[in-house]
């Protein structure tokens, strides 16, 4: 399908199932792999890390959801890798969009790693809407890209995206957090429930959908580990790059605010995270804790093997205020982790990987896809794109 034809059908049923190329599936595959089960992460002790890819939860994820917390997440070649490929698959559609709807800039948002292994915990339906809003223009859009092994029969690798077409909204809201409308109102929620579609995400594919479109998690017991990384991509009039820092002050007032710091194009807080490589805020701006708050108090024991695997400086004291176990001091995961600065064990990369997460320009002329381009128009649209792209994270191409 043309770029155009796509960007159409994702402005009207609010959501679209994109393919990888078979290259780049394998080698998004082989990335989250390498990272999931191969590589030693700074993160978990060393015999933590030698068993890795024998165990039943490599990443040493607390609670069901999945998703990896850790700054190793973020930082890891393997994520920047996928990102890129998301990026790349997404773009043309993106631009399109964006064209059509008269948007300047495209960024890619930080977000994570996922290794599902049980049965996630039911989110009724609700929209999401991401903290940072700028203008009611912006446009944030979430997904995965489904990383299962094709293996012999595809069908049972499929991710279902249970949504409702066509539910999303064109303006986007200054107010952040998840917005469950259905909350204590039986009727409506059973009217909502009706509307659901299972999506198919089959793997090689990434799924693109409005953050606002009605969604919800069901859950339905896996059968095999749901291997994920969720991409966000955010559509702004202007240039400047998604962050949270002016969230105090409301709707119109937040970019004259901006405006007003010189040095916030792009977030300096942002740069200093990316320069020692800390755990981001993902889309919805905030970082992820490394164990739900209720572990405390329900799942300690579980809590407590999750502690055991983690290097000492991801770890704090932590008291029980209360219970048969009051007055105990036992180790916990710090709530949210530290940096690999901090343990020492930052990633060297051969590119400069620092401006992955900047705005980056959209053309106005229209994208043509490569192997329609001649050499000469795609010599003379790098040059136009060196002109007019403050940032480099088009080199890829
Ligand atoms: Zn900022």
């Amino acid at each position: 399908m043309a770029h155009d034809a796509q960007a159409r059908e994702l402005g009207i049923e609010g959501y679209i199932v994109l393919p990888l190329s078979d290259a780049d599936g394998i080698s998004a595959r082989a990335a989250f792999n390498k990272f999931v089960f191969d590589d030693k992460l700074p993160e978990l002790t060393d015999s933590f890390n030698a068993i890795r890819k024998s165990v039943l939860n490599p990443l040493n994820t607390a609670g069901s959801f999945g998703a990896c917390n850790m700054a190793s997440a973020y930082h890891h070649p393997s994520s920047i890798a996928i990102d890129k490929i998301a990026l790349k698959t997404a773009r043309g559609t993106l631009h399109a969009y964006a064209k059509l709807h008269g948007l300047k800039y495209l960024s890619v948002v930080p977000d994570r790693m996922c290794f599902r292994t049980s049965t996630p915990g039911s989110e009724s339906p609700h929209t999401d809407n991401t903290a940072g809003v700028e203008e009611e223009s912006d446009v944030f859009f979430g997904g995965f890209l489904n990383l299962n092994p094709l293996g012999p029969d595809p069908n049972s690798a499929v991710q279902i995206m249970s949504l409702i077409p066509r539910s999303h909204k064109m303006k986007a809201s200054f107010k952040g957090g998840d917005f469950s409308p259905a909350k204590g109102n039986k009727a409506y929620l059973k009217r909502l429930k009706a509307q659901m579609r299972g999506i198919e995400v089959k793997p090689n594919h990434m799924i693109l959908f409005f953050e606002n479109c009605m969604h919800e998690v069901l859950a339905k017991r896996i059968l095999i580990p749901v291997r994920r990384k969720f991409t966000a991509f955010m559509l702004r009039v202007s240039h400047n790059e998604w962050c949270t820092c002016f969230d105090a002050y409301d709707g119109e007032k937040r970019k004259d605010e901006r405006a007003k710091d010189d040095g916030h194009v792009l977030c300096p807080h942002r740069a200093s995270e990316m320069t020692d490589q800390a755990a981001l805020d993902h889309k919805g701006g905030v970082k992820g804790p490394m164990y739900p708050k209720l572990y405390w108090t329900n799942h300690v024991t579980k809590l407590a093997t999750l502690t055991k695997q983690l290097q000492p400086k991801m770890l704090t004291e932590r008291t029980f205020a209360s219970g048969k176990r009051q007055g105990e001091v036992w180790l916990t995961p710090r709530q949210f982790p530290p940096s690999l600065h901090d343990l020492q064990s930052k990633y060297t990369y051969a590119a400069d990987v620092s401006k992955r997460f900047h705005p980056v320009a959209i053309m106005e002329e229209s994208d043509v896809d490569e192997e329609e381009e001649s050499p000469q128009k795609r010599a003379n649209g790098k040059r136009k794109r060196v002109a007019c792209v403050p940032s480099s994270s088009e080199d890829e191409e």
